[in-house]
């Protein structure tokens, strides 16, 4: 104390070198270490120490300006004197300094090569006694500084024993904002407010500010501490328990799946990224508690890890002869499609790197797409496996869900993985057209990357979060439709259209290959079932409606059934089944064969619908009721059709004068046009001729040829317009025992598509108007 007391007897020149500090503000009576580099600073102690060694320290408004001008610095500062210095190998000085006075800047008499101003002291207001008031100012102060140092865990003993000497308010503060290092534009303000008592308040405004701020501090890091410690504890206890039951010669079992977890990982060739997760995942595990949820959920995904098939993929067999083999072998017919099938296996032998397009198989249920797939399997040797994506809306059924969600797993594709084995087998993705999008995500999105082979081989599943090469995976999709196919995925794939069967192919399918799989699968032997071929007809005919033959291998299987039941109550065969005694196997028939029953009447015609599971027949009826005029539609039509219902009418009323009716015949009638059977949807324009022809039989009292079934649109004008559909309807038509099939004349060119088999049981009628539909459907002949 004395000596600062005799410093301030030094004279005060009022001109000084200026020296800038960035972040620190220097008071009077502090003795400190700075550090000197900026070459305006060096030049101004340099001018000093050739004085009296006595140089102004203000402080920079910003910390960063590198070449500060008056502008940037507070205008009062503290003057100080140099008490030693030391030139350091860098080349900056290190100073000690000891502030002796405030001062303020009067004004700059120099900016280069260094700051030098006039300079005016400044005192600080004299402190009127003691007052209580001061005295408690100063406790607080004092505590609160305490507070603040054992928070932020510093040696703080010699500190509170100076602040616990000095009992001078100004000083006090002054010492405080020298050492708890507040901000620099807050000590300014200290340091700029000569009243030592309001000084002080200030201080303590902002120790209480500080006091709350490291409280929360500390709580926020003693918190984190103690979580880390637990978790150590836990490690460190779990291990001292695995040597002491090492040393018992007891084996842990958690120990145990710990090691066979990284056996596993070992042996599961995993591309380096995935093993590098697993061990990491594996580090994680045993650190836990072995029961808690949490090690479940990475037992789990260890799980999946490991068994994925990383590496693991079959030979192909590349041999196009023996695959013709086994397709012929599995297949019946279907000369076109093992063709394209046999065409783009021999591609991909030639040129294995080939990206070649998705095989897509296009048809209704049971035409053997899925039977195809496996085949394909068969011949290359590779395994098969087949995921529906029927109905899915949700993108994670393909990705799969984070493993954040509770009860997370991978997406089918990789399930579908897991489940073969291995990484290339022939993967059957079916019912690509009756995925959806919705909130959750496009699906159809997610599968243009499984099936992009650009992006296939990072396929990326949301559960794993490591990437699975699918590039060598052979993909191949089915779908009912081709329209409702999202056509970004379409444009990637080869449809190869499969049709329906006629009535003699699904026969000749049910002697070749199911029967014999049928009697096999049920442990019989061949000679144990007779079943001639007309009997196996009346199945198809009376017991099966459908483009494919799966109800048909349905309905053989359950005689197979019953007839091992029969064998193994101990009867003796062999069983011969008849169409007479089949009832006792199948129950009564489920369909009636409309066309062999029917005959020909007055206001029924045949058309010919297409539904996304083949063609179907659909009777029309019309029957004219005494009334004003008014068109009911009954059977749940469709809106397209009850305006092709209406558009039928039109026509014939434009008409009435060719049919032989008088112009008003509508006025007195009502007329009502009915399409039963239910589970036919009926929509569409193909109608429209039926319909027509329906109306003006009943209308004439003519009946409609019962052989011939029509599909067609219809103008007012009584045009006929082509439909879709043809080679679906033809089959149905074919099956439906009709000898005689009108069709717009434009749709000639699809009959090349119809096969030969079902073409040759008919004759086809092209028309372009509805006279030409009439002439031969109600045998009459029209006046030109
Ligand atoms: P999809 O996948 O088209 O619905 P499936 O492949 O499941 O049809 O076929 C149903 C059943 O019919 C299978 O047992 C299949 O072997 C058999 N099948 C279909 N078409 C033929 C065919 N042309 N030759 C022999 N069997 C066939």
């Amino acid at each position: 104390m004395e000596d600062i007391l005799e410093e301030k007897e030094i004279l005060i020149p009022d001109e000084v070198p200026v020296l800038p500090v960035k972040d620190l503000v220097v008071f009077p009576s502090m003795i400190l270490p700075i550090f000197v580099g900026r070459s305006i600073s060096l030049k101004a102690v340099e001018e000093s120490l050739e004085g009296d060694k006595l140089v102004l320290l203000v402080a920079q408004r910003d910390p960063t300006t590198e070449e500060p001008t008056p502008e940037d610095l507070y205008p009062i500062g503290t003057i100080c004197q140099i008490m030693r210095q030391l030139r350091l190998p860098d080349g900056r000085l290190k100073l000690l300094i000891q502030g002796l006075t405030k001062a303020k800047i009067k004004k700059y008499t120099q900016d280069s090569p260094f700051l030098k101003a006039k300079i005016e002291v400044l005192e600080d207001l004299a402190v009127s006694e003691v007052s209580v008031e001061i005295e408690a100012l100063i406790r607080n102060v004092r505590e609160q500084s305490e507070k603040i140092l054992s928070l932020k865990g510093l040696d703080y003993d010699d500190i509170i024993a100076i602040l616990t000497s000095i009992d001078d308010p100004g000083q006090l503060a002054d010492i405080i904002a020298s050492n708890l290092r507040f901000k620099v534009s807050e000590a300014q303000t200290i340091l700029e407010t000569l009243d030592p008592v309001a000084r002080l308040r200030k201080v303590n405004d902002l120790l209480s500010k500080e006091l709350q701020v490291s409280t929360v501090q500390a709580q926020i890091q003693s918190e984190a501490r103690e979580e880390m410690d637990k978790v150590q504890r836990e490690y460190f206890l779990r291990e001292q328990l695995k040597a002491i039951k090492r040393e018992l010669g007891e084996f842990d079992e958690f120990d145990e799946e710990i090691e066979e977890f990284r056996e596993k990982i070992e042996k599961a060739r995993m591309p380096k990224a995935v093993k590098e997760e697993a061990l990491k995942q594996l580090e994680r595990l045993e650190m836990m508690h072995p029961d808690s949820a949490d090690a479940n959920v990475i037992r789990t995904y260890l799980d999946w890890l490991v068994s994925l098939p990383w590496r693991k993929s079959t030979k192909d067999k590349m041999d196009i002869k023996t695959a013709k083999k086994i397709l012929d072998e599995d297949h019946y017919d279907l000369e076109k499609v093992k063709e394209r099938i046999l065409e783009y296996l021999s591609v991909r032998k030639l040129n294995p790197k080939a990206k070649g397009p998705i095989l897509c198989f296009v048809g209704p249920p049971g035409v053997g797409k899925t039977s195809l797939g496996k085949s394909i399997a068969r011949a290359l040797g590779r395994k098969f496996v087949r995921i529906s994506l029927g109905g899915i809306r949700d993108e994670a059924e393909i990705r799969g869900h984070r493993r954040t969600y509770i009860g997370a797993m991978p997406g089918r594709i990789i399930q579908g993985l897991k489940q073969v084995g291995t990484n290339n087998p022939v993967f059957m993705l079916d019912e690509i057209d009756k995925i959806g999008a919705d909130f959750r995500g496009d699906p159809a999105a997610a599968l243009l990357e499984v099936l992009d082979p650009e992006q296939n081989t990072n396929f990326s599943d949301h559960y794993l979060n490591v990437p699975f090469d699918l590039s060598k995976v052979m993909f191949i999709t089915t779908a009912n439709v081709t329209d409702t196919i999202p056509s970004a995925l379409k444009d990637r794939m080869e449809v190869i259209e499969i049709p329906g069967y006629t009535e003699e192919e699904k026969l000749q399918i049910a002697l070749k290959y199911l029967l014999p799989r049928q009697i096999k699968e049920h442990g019989l032997k061949p000679e144990d079932i007779q079943i001639a071929p007309k009997t196996i007809a009346r199945i198809i005919s009376h017991y099966t409606r459908e483009a494919g033959v799966r109800n048909l291998e349905r309905e053989i299987g359950a005689i197979c059934r019953k007839v091992a039941r029969k064998i193994a109550e101990g009867e003796k065969g062999p069983f011969k089944i008849t169409p007479q005694n089949l009832r006792r196997y199948l129950g009564l028939p489920k369909y009636r064969p409309e066309m062999e029953v029917e005959e020909s009447e007055v206001g029924v015609a045949t058309g010919l619908a297409w539904t996304p599971y083949g063609g179907e027949i659909l009777r029309v009826e019309a029957t004219v009721l005494k009334g004003k005029g008014n068109l009911m539609l009954t059977g749940q039509m469709g809106e397209v059709m009850q305006e092709s219902a209406k558009a039928a009418l039109s026509y014939v009323r434009s008409r009435a004068k060719l049919f032989g009716l008088p112009e008003n015949f509508y006025e007195g009638i009502d007329v009502h046009i009915h399409v039963p059977e239910g589970a036919v949807p009926k929509d569409g324009p193909s109608a429209g001729i039926t319909m027509a022809t329906a109306l003006i039989s009943t209308l004439i009292n003519k009946p409609v040829d019962k052989e011939i079934a029509m599909t067609g649109e219809i103008t007012l004008r009584g045009r006929v317009l082509p439909v879709g559909g043809v080679k679906e309807k033809i089959l149905a038509a074919a099956r439906a025992k009709v000898k005689c099939v009108i069709l717009p004349v434009q749709n000639k060119e699809d009959l090349a598509e119809v096969p030969p088999s079902a073409k040759r049981k008919l004759k086809f009628i092209f028309v372009k108007n509805m006279d030409e539909v009439l002439e031969p459907a109600l045998k009459i002949k029209l006046k030109k």
